[in-house]
């Protein structure tokens, strides 16, 4: 039988929450998943698609369109985490950019977005061993965290 827990840290933006999951899932051999960066690489697809710019928000396409959008983590041995893919494409650094950080709020509320999400993170997490972090994966995600 597997011992291995699941870990959920919850918390506001920028109060450290990536920076504890990444050493504790390193210290324990578990997977670490940034649920943030899947808000994140949405995000970036709604931009690609022009559903979403400075001026206009199209909810409605991007909820349609919400099965074109293929998020997989892809762990990279050199860095040591998971790094986030969309459509097959790395876009880790693209994801980390203001525009996106600006818009991820926005994208975020769409509960449509909210439950594809949850359902990926509930499906990578079904084996345990995972550290996550987010402002809802101890109260949504993995509420027997
Ligand atoms: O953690 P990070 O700042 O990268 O998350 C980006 C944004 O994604 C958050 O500000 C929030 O709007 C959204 N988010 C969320 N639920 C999560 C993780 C992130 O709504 N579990």
């Amino acid at each position: 039988m597997s011992t291995k827990i699941t870990i959920a840290i919850d918390g506001f933006s920028s109060t450290g929450k990536s920076t504890v999951a990444k050493q504790l899932a390193k210290e324990l051999g578990y997977i670490y998943v940034d649920s943030g960066a899947m808000y994140r690489a949405m995000t970036l697809f709604a931009m690609n698609q022009n559903y979403i710019t400075n001026s206009n928000f199209d909810k409605q396409s991007l909820i349609d369109n919400l099965e074109n959008a293929h998020l997989k983590f892809v762990f990279n041995a050199e860095l040591g985490f998971a790094e986030m893919y969309l459509n097959d494409k790395n876009v880790e650094q693209r994801i980390r950019t203001l525009e996106v950080s600006n818009f991820v709020s926005t994208i975020a509320a769409v509960p449509e977005v909210r439950r594809k999400l949850v359902a990926i993170q509930k499906e990578i997490g079904k084996n345990k061993g995972v550290v996550m972090d987010g402002r809802d994966i101890g109260t949504v995600v993995f509420t027997d965290a």
